[in-house]
């Protein structure tokens, strides 16, 4: 496929303040993980700037192997049982009002990881009362007893990423399905949570897919939907098809409240934890 030239809206300043250098020693001096240096987001400047960062449960090596993601993929290490406690640790430190954890999927553990992300919710509530936790899940194979143990853990958003259309998933993500994410999305609904989930566009999809895709997810009974610009991580992964223009985003945010959706983050540089903290503010549930 011939490369698409990168637009000017999506050149971003890389830029580093003294809150940029206090998240960056926390998140290294506790061995911790985030997806905002796994997987290259262009947001880390301003995240990070703000004193906010995604944390990586569960190690930095996944099983699987998406075509399109940044992430280590191969044999990952046994778990290190500390991880639940050094993640609270550090949304203490970061004074966090909102903790957004995602986790590597780890298919290769008789539970896939669920036991521990309960604990890490667990050991982030117990140090942090106040904070609100927002949490990126695997499809745990469509396992729903380890959802459900996800969900029992209470957690105040639960996102689960349907990454693109019907039609892209097989081609790009490994091992996960349409249909098994739908079905993640519906027990989180079901179970009173706040369901979330986010795709990228410029994977070659048209804008009647992702309103096909917007439809799925109501039915599900998810409210939150991020849409954002996919920024092919090296020359391996699967090449860009297009950069969507700035008013296709705009577009995309009207229909889907038009469709239904309580809220629609939907602009090229939107990531699934981007301004994360704004949906708690609309979603209010402390
Ligand atoms: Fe990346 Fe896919 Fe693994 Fe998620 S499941 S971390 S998208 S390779
Ligand atoms: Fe990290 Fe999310 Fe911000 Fe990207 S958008 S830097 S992943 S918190």
């Amino acid at each position: 496929m011939e490369r698409v030239k990168k637009p000017e809206w999506l050149k971003i300043s890389i830029g580093s303040n003294e809150r940029y250098t206090d998240t960056k020693r926390i998140v290294e001096s506790n061995k911790l993980h985030t997806i905002c240096s796994s997987g290259r987001c262009p947001n880390m400047g301003e995240c990070w700037g703000k004193g906010t960062a995604t944390f990586m449960i569960c190690g930095d090596v996944c099983t699987r192997s998406c075509k399109f993601c940044n992430t280590l993929t191969g044999k990952p290490l046994p778990l290190n049982p500390e991880e639940p406690k050094k993640v609270a640790e550090s949304i203490r430190l970061m004074n966090l009002s909102h903790a957004v954890i995602t986790s590597v999927d780890r298919d290769d553990l008789p539970d896939l990881g669920a036991s521990h992300w309960a604990k890490t919710l667990c050991e982030i509530k117990h140090l942090n009362p106040k904070t609100t936790t927002e949490v990126l899940i695997p499809d745990f194979q469509g396992k729903m007893e380890l959802v459900d143990m996800v969900i029992e853990a209470k957690p105040d958003i639960i996102s689960h990423n349907m990454e693109t259309v019907r039609r892209i998933s097989p081609v790009v993500r490994s091992a996960a399905n349409y249909e098994t994410s739908l079905k993640v999305i519906a027990r989180v609904a079901q179970s009173g949570l706040v369901a979330k989930s986010g795709i990228m566009v410029g994977l070659g999809e048209t804008p009647e897919e992702v309103k096909e895709l917007m439809d799925d997810l109501l039915q599900q009974g998810c409210q939150i939907l991020t849409i954002g610009q996919y920024l092919q991580p090296s020359h391996k992964h699967f090449p860009v098809a297009a950069y969507i223009t700035p008013v296709q985003f705009d577009a995309y945010k009207e229909s889907g409240l038009r469709k239904g959706f309580k809220q629609v983050e939907s602009a090229p540089l939107v990531r699934s934890s981007y301004h994360a903290e704004k949906h708690i503010l609309k979603n209010p549930t402390k």
